[in-house]
């Protein structure tokens, strides 16, 4: 079978699904632009957190002037070892963006149980459904926001080298916000962090994966804002509603 048939079927042996049930798991997920790679950068300078590494078979891109390195971002795949993984039911997971596969692998999970830490990782939302449906006691899923529509299209603008090459690629980033926090607001279990305030950020993100009540009246708002965010990027308006 070719890596796009595996992926399409693709489930977890219960080898697989027992190691994750046995760890403590936090998965970051967020529109493009919201921040949760500072956020987990963040996390890990604490004690107690350890990042799952996962797989992909894109090639290495520079960030911020700084080039990704094998192990460190990802683990860089061939989508031949991409195809072996899945042959020998190594991952939890496998997601296909694009043209490349991204998949966690289950030594991750081990690893950070080993060392009685929480795993943390950044992974899309087709991801946490899967960790969710087979451990949903202990995987908690946040789902990350910018404050508000303008400060995201500028965020994501600051990425690009011009304004002709943000606005080319905006529609494919807008589609995908939307598909994103439709979907993350459709299911019961996201925590939605708004990323105002980075200090603010780490703070609640770390209260919530050592919190013992699962919900709370800040996520009702934090949830009301992401419904908010959601209309202003599909009617393509800035929300000019004020953040506390
Ligand atoms: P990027 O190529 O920009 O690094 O990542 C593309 C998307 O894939 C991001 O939303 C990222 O969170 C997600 N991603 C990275 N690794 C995994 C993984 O192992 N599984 C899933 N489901 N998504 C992943």
């Amino acid at each position: 079978m070719s890596v796009v048939q595996l992926s399409q079927t693709y489930e977890p042996d219960q080898r697989a699904i027992d190691i994750v049930r046995a760890a403590d798991i936090l998965l970051l997920a967020g529109i493009s632009g919201a921040g949760k790679d500072t956020i987990q950068k963040q996390l890990l300078q604490k004690d107690g957190y350890h990042r799952i590494v996962t797989h992909t078979t894109r090639q290495p891109r520079e960030n911020n002037g700084t080039m990704e390195q094998d192990g460190r971002e990802y683990h860089f795949v061939s989508f031949e070892q991409m195809q072996d993984l899945l042959e020998r039911h190594q991952l939890i997971e496998v997601n296909q963006y694009g043209v490349n596969f991204y998949g966690t692998s289950v030594t991750e999970f081990e690893t950070a149980k080993n060392m009685k830490k929480i795993a943390i990782g950044d992974i899309d939302v087709n991801g946490v459904e899967v960790f969710r449906r087979i451990a949903s006691d202990n995987v908690r899923a946040l789902f990350l926001i910018p404050p508000d529509y303008a400060t995201w299209r500028q965020r994501l603008s600051s990425r690009y080298q011009t304004d002709q090459e943000f606005k080319a690629e905006y529609p494919a980033r807008r589609a995908t916000a939307i598909q994103e926090l439709e979907h993350a607001l459709s299911v019961p279990y996201y925590h939605f962090i708004i990323n105002d305030d980075l200090a603010r950020a780490v703070r609640v993100t770390d209260e919530i994966a050592h919190r013992k009540d699962m919900f709370n009246q800040h996520d009702d708002e934090a949830r009301l804002k992401a419904r908010e965010l959601l209309a202003s990027i599909k009617s393509d308006q800035p929300n000019v509603t004020q953040l506390k």
